[in-house]
C-alpha cells in the first residue's frame, strides 16, 4: 500500500515566470557571504563576525525559515537585513511516503533570471540504524543514460548551493530532525540516532558538472557547527566526468561513488554515454588517484543488474579484474524499470550467482533492495512532476495526430 499524501498526477505544473526577488537568498552563503550580507545591511565591522554566527546557527543548525524566527537577532535588524536579503523554504509540492517507510518530496524552487520556476525530488530512506537523504543537484540531467528516468529529463538549469542545502533542511524539518522537533507518531525512522545522518548526491542531475553549488553545499552541509554531518557521511555520485574526479577529493573531501554499470566500453558506451569521452580505464585511473583513498575510504561502485545485457559470471569476473588494487565496495542494484525502459532486471538466480563471485573475491557487495519502489523513488526513477505532465501531454497530442 503505499500513502499518497499528495500525488504527482493531481500536481499543476509551475506557473511560468513569476518576478525574480533581487534579494540574496540566505540560504547557500558560507560565513564570508553572510558577512558580506551583514555590512550591506548596515552592520558594523566589529560585530560582522559574531552576527554571523547568529545567522549561521539559525540557518543550518535550527533551520530557521523566516528571519522573524531569530529571536536573538534585534527586530531593527532583522528589518534591515529583510531589505537585502530573503529567507524561505521550498514549496513542496507533494509527498509520497511508501510503505517502507521511503519518502519522495517534490520541492519547488523559485525562478532565477527569466526562467520559470523549477521542481526537483528528494528522496529519504530510513534503515535501521541511519536514514539516508538522496538530494538533487541539476533539474533534469544532460547526460542520457539509458537506463535511467531522469535522463529523459532535458536539463532545465543547474540548482545553486542554497537550492542544495534547502533540500536537507527541508527534509529535516518535515521529518521533524530539527533541534526541539520530533517525528510524527507512526513515522518509519531509524530507530536510534539522527533521522538524516547520510546525504548521497545521487537525486536528479550529475553533481560533477555543477561543481562549485555542489562543493559548497556540501562544504555547509559537513561544517560542524552546522548541519554537521561527517564528510564519511557524504557520498558524491559521478556517472564518471574524470577531470572533475581529483577536485571533488581534493576539494570537498567527500566520499565518492562511480555509477560504472558495465565491464566493457561497448557496453558502458549504451548505458553511460559519458563513456564515450571517458572511457573505463581512464575513469578507473581517476578512481586510483582519489585523494584520501584507502581501506577506510573506499570507493563505491555502482552496478545495476540488467537482463542479458551486463550480469554475467564473466562479467562479474571481470568487474573484479578491473577493480584489483583499488580500495572498493561494490553496490550490485536491481533494476527499477519505469515506464517506457528498455531493460529488464536480471532475475533473482542471476543476481545471486554475480554477487558470489564478486563476494569470493573480498568485496562486501550487498544487493541493494528495492526501496520505494511503489512510489517511483527508486535508483534512476526519479523525474519531476511537471516533466511527467509535459510528457503525458506531448504522448497525447502525438496519439490524436496520428489517430
Ligand atoms: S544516471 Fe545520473 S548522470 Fe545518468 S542520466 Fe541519470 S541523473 Fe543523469
Amino acid at each position: 500500500m503505499t500513502l499518497l499524501i499528495d500525488t504527482a498526477e493531481t500536481v499543476k505544473p509551475a506557473a511560468p515566470s513569476a518576478v525574480e526577488d533581487p534579494r540574496v537568498p540566505l540560504v547557500g552563503l558560507d560565513r564570508d557571504g553572510l558577512g558580506e550580507v551583514l555590512k550591506s545591511a548596515g552592520v558594523a565591522d566589529r560585530q560582522v563576525r559574531m552576527r554571523t554566527a547568529q545567522l549561521w546557527n539559525w540557518l543550518y543548525l535550527r533551520g530557521a525559515t523566516d528571519l522573524d524566527q531569530m529571536t536573538n537577532v534585534s527586530r531593527d535588524l532583522r528589518e534591515r537585513l529583510a531589505e537585502v536579503a530573503s529567507l524561505s523554504e521550498p514549496e513542496v509540492v507533494s509527498e509520497q511516503i511508501s510503505v517502507d517507510g521511503t519518502r519522495k518530496w517534490l520541492f519547488r524552487f523559485p525562478p532565477r533570471g527569466a526562467g520559470r520556476p523549477v521542481e526537483v525530488e528528494t528522496v529519504y530512506i530510513p534503515e535501521e540504524g541511519r536514514g539516508t537523504l538522496c538530494v538533487s543537484s541539476q533539474v533534469g540531467c544532460t547526460l542520457t543514460c539509458s537506463f535511467c528516468h531522469t535522463g529523459t529529463q532535458r536539463l532545465v538549469r543547474n540548482l545553486t548551493a542554497g537550492e542544495i542545502l534547502q533540500q536537507i533542511l527541508a527534509a529535516r524539518a518535515r521529518l521533524g530532525d530539527l533541534p526541539g522537533a520530533a517525528p510524527a507518531d507512526g513515522a518509519i525512522v531509524p530507530s536510534e540516532g539522527r533521522l538524516v545522518s547520510n546525504i548521497v548526491m545521487m537525486g536528479m542531475g550529475e553533481p560533477l558538472y555543477n561543481f562549485d553549488a555542489v562543493k559548497q553545499a556540501l562544504l555547509i552541509a559537513s561544517d560542524g557547527e552546522g548541519v554537521a554531518l561527517s564528510k564519511r557521511r557524504i557520498t558524491l555520485s559521478t556517472s564518471g566526468v574524470v577531470p572533475m574526479i581529483e577536485r571533488a577529493g581534493s576539494e570537498i573531501g567527500v566520499m565518492l561513488a562511480i555509477s560504472l554499470h558495465a565491464v566493457r566500453d561497448e557496453v558502458r558506451d549504451e548505458l553511460v554515454p559519458l563513456n564515450k569521452r571517458y572511457p573505463i580505464a581512464e575513469l578507473l585511473d581517476a578512481c586510483r588517484a582519489y585523494p584520501g583513498l584507502s581501506n577506510a575510504r573506499r570507493i563505491t561502485f555502482e552496478y545495476v543488474m540488467l537482463a542479458g545485457v551486463n550480469d554475467s559470471p564473466a562479467d562479474a569476473r571481470e568487474l573484479v579484474r578491473l577493480l584489483k588494487g583499488i580500495p572498493a565496495k561494490i553496490n550490485l542494484i536491481p533494476f527499477n524499470p519505469w515506464p517506457g525502459s528498455a531493460y529488464d532486471c536480471s532475475d533473482w538466480e542471476t543476481i545471486e550467482t554475480f554477487a558470489d563471485i564478486v563476494n569470493r573475491a573480498g568485496y562486501a557487495s550487498p544487493i541493494r533492495t528495492p526501496r520505494g519502489r511503489d512510489i517511483s523513488a527508486a535508483c534512476g526513477q526519479l523525474k519531476s512532476a511537471s516533466e511527467k505532465i509535459r510528457a503525458s501531454a506531448l504522448r497525447q497530442a502525438a496519439a490524436e495526430a496520428s489517430a
